[in-house]
């Protein structure tokens, strides 16, 4: 058009520069403020914006696409640019459950729905669109989930879980067998226990002895089930307990020699076990006044996997200038779930969202090591457990994955981990070998150490193995994928999306592994 060309002759001859300051097309969040970006409006190089006319429809409080419209007049001459704005709704609804996040119930009773109220920012309601997910079966023991999610007009996902414990009725107990219990309960002491493949290995002390020790199991009808133990000196014994004899119900620990008292536990909570799966059994510890006790009750896997996706709250992790390790740790967790569930495997995720997520364990402990113990507690009846992670180093030039495993590992357990090893050693395009075993040795400061034998002393970082190992007998295993320090690793790994291809290796094992035939996405 002539215009055209008139118009591109003035703006040669001329040298006119008119264009946008900032991006032509910008999403805005809904009630959000919009800071005018302005233009760039010369005539050889004098400024000339004071005779642009910016017009506009934006709404800032309502969804939709709005433009603003700038409007150049020169000699006579009109240009004009826009900038499109578009109000989107990002926020997610907050959603809040009616009555406590934790239930328990009594085995046979019924689950009484209470129920969950969800506010969105710019929805009026939301509450009509909560979908309930509940799996509660009040006639079997173990821990459910009551699941809470909703929609928002715009695709914001929120969810909220209420845990549901449905436990056995209390049983009637009998008259206490052991009278007269006069000595000082710190002679009788239980100073380390830790489980072994068929039950525990105790360590104890009895002041008060004749060189012959026991420790008894004693139900609540007063039969006692006892075990000899080896003498280790005046005071210390040991020996090995195979729990398997027992049969179901709840037992008070004694500890004998002249005196037959109470078996007292006084290690740190870190170091106390807490359960764990020996035979076809579920052992429970518990620990009141530090008294110990065990029940015995039939187990019953809940989950086939349960994934812990590192981090998570105001623990990023490692970072870039791109993610932070919480955001993709989850990323990829949900993506593997979302997989599991497709070959209609049970999963239970530590965290859906970006919070920290499920802890538990002693409330002053650091939120890693609560995290741990969580894992622990639900990995004991899961098939299948497992951490992920993303590497990071101030060596920059360091890259590829890592798989940490304690060292205590089975060769079951490690056959899955080596096919892993083996099919992301084909897929990465780094070829080194970076498996790391970890070493378990709790009494001291712990050291993990690699394949090549360095060594490494660590603080708690690794609790998410540690700590399921030590109190729960869970194998848990820490997946790195890559590092996100090394930004050429990043992005081959997650911009070339190459991450999915080593969590479908992950997938296609573990689901073989179950007897399950693998399906690919
Ligand atoms: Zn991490």
């Amino acid at each position: 058009m002539i215009t055209g060309t008139l118009l591109y002759f003035l703006v040669f001859r001329n040298n006119l520069v008119f264009k946008l300051k900032g991006d032509k097309e910008i999403k805005l969040e809904v009630y959000s403020e919009y800071q005018e970006l302005g233009i760039i409006a010369t005539i050889n190089d004098k400024d000339i914006s004071d005779t642009v006319t910016v017009d506009t429809n934006l709404d800032i409080n309502k969804l939709g696409t709005y433009e603003i419209t700038y409007t150049l007049n020169y000699k006579e001459k009109v240009l004009s640019l826009t900038r499109k704005i578009e109000v989107v709704d990002t926020t997610a609804p907050t959603l809040t459950l009616k009555g406590d996040s934790e239930i328990t119930l009594k085995k046979g009773s019924s689950y009484q729905e209470l129920g969950c109220s969800a506010l969105d920012n710019y929805d009026e309601t939301v509450n009509d669109k909560i979908q309930v997910i509940n799996n509660v079966n009040s006639n079997l023991e173990g821990i459910y989930e009551v699941k809470y999610n909703v929609v928002d007009n715009s695709g914001n996902m929120a969810s909220v879980t209420r845990k549901v414990i449905v436990v056995k009725q209390e049983e009637t107990v009998s008259e206490p067998i052991i009278n007269n219990i006069t000595n000082s309960m710190e002679d009788n002491e239980i100073t380390n226990m830790y489980f072994i493949n068929d039950g525990i290995n105790v360590e104890g002390y009895i002041k008060d002895n004749d060189g012959n020790y026991k420790v008894s199991f004693c139900n609540t009808n007063n039969k006692c089930v006892t075990y000899n133990m080896t003498k280790k000196d005046d005071y210390y014994f040991n020996g090995n307990i195979a729990l398997t004899n027992l049969d179901n119900g709840t037992y008070d620990v004694y500890l004998e020699s002249k005196t037959k008292l109470r078996a007292l536990n006084k290690q740190e909570l870190q170091y106390r076990i807490a359960r764990a799966k020996i035979g076809n059994k579920l052992m429970t510890f518990s620990y009141d006044n530090n008294l110990v006790s065990l029940k015995v009750e039939d187990f019953n896997y809940q989950y086939d996997i349960v994934i812990d996706p590192g981090h998570g709250g105001s623990d990023p992790g490692a970072l870039n200038q791109f993610i932070d390790e919480k955001n993709i740790n989850l990323i990829q967790s949900q993506y593997e779930k979302k997989r599991y569930e497709e070959h209609g495997l049970k999963v239970l995720m530590l965290r859906e969202d970006l919070s920290y997520g499920t802890v538990m364990g002693d409330s002053s402990w650091p939120a890693v090591r609560r995290k741990a113990y969580a894992l622990g507690y639900y990995g004991v009846v899961s098939k299948i457990v497992y951490s992920n992670h993303h590497n990071s180093s101030d060596d920059k030039s360091l890259m590829g994955w890592e798989i940490i495993v304690p060292a205590t590992s089975n060769s079951n357990f490690l056959s899955n981990i080596y096919k892993i090893r083996d099919a992301w050693s084909n897929i990465y395009p780094v070829n080194e070998n970076h498996t790391r075993v970890y070493t378990r040795n709790y009494n001291t400061n712990v050291i993990f150490t690699k394949n090549n034998n360095e060594q490494y002393y660590f603080t708690d970082y690794y609790a998410v193995i540690r700590l399921p190992y030590q109190l729960f007998n869970v194998n848990n295993v820490l997946f790195e994928g890559s590092y996100l320090s090394n930004l050429s690793d990043f992005d081959w790994y997650y911009k070339q999306e190459n991450w999915k291809k080593m969590s479908e290796e992950k997938i296609k094992t573990y689901v073989t592994s179950l007897g399950i035939e693998y399906i690919a996405p």
